[in-house]
């Protein structure tokens, strides 16, 4: 599983950072011919040793929300041309399961449209597209960086305004469920 990690220095006193708490976060649940399986992310907070402040790492989720938000961006791009069943259906169809409920939830997020992208004969969240390239990356046998990926989700834990300045991220982010569906949404 894909590990999210504050490294560096506490933002608020710059004290020295200890482990606090682990808990993991469900990204994605994919499903094929064998059922479904949940693809995970494990993020660990850290406390400061000075001022007892608790820093969570950036990820790769918007707040308040229990998937991962390139899945958000794309249910909420897909739900701009298709019914919220379309979507489920078409996702499905992807590997990738979320029920209607859900996409109706995210299109209710209070968090600005993704940006897109015209490809494939459709609009898609210019996250996937960027995490495809950098899944090509891997692909050739490179990590992608988890400050690469936080990028290209556009940085979505920040949109709550909180501020992570001065704070550097090492995380590595397991792009090979991401590649299965994209490698899918190629042939659709
Ligand atoms: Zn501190």
């Amino acid at each position: 599983m894909t590990e999210y990690s504050p490294v560096g220095h506490c933002p608020s006193c710059g004290g020295t950072l200890s482990g606090y708490d682990t808990r993991t976060k469900r990204f994605a649940v994919l499903c094929d011919a064998d059922g479904d399986w949940p693809v995970e992310v494990i993020i660990h907070r850290a406390y400061c040793r000075e001022c007892g402040r608790i820093v969570v790492p950036e990820e790769p989720f918007y707040p308040g929300t229990r998937i991962g938000s390139p899945i958000v961006d794309l249910c909420t791009t897909l739900a701009s041309s298709g019914s919220h069943g379309n979507v489920t259906a078409f996702l499905d169809r992807l590997g990738v399961k979320v029920d209607r409920w859900s996409v109706r939830s995210y299109c209710h997020l209070s968090i600005p449209a993704p940006k897109t992208i015209s490809m494939f004969g459709m609009q898609l969240p210019a996250s996937i597209i960027v995490l495809s390239s950098l899944a090509g990356d891997i692909a050739q046998g490179q990590k992608a960086r988890g400050t690469d990926v936080l990028a290209a989700c556009n940085f979505p834990s920040r949109y709550l305004g909180v501020t992570f300045s001065g704070m550097i991220f090492s995380s590595l982010f397991d792009l090979s469920a991401l590649v299965i569906f994209l490698n899918d949404l190629l042939m659709v």
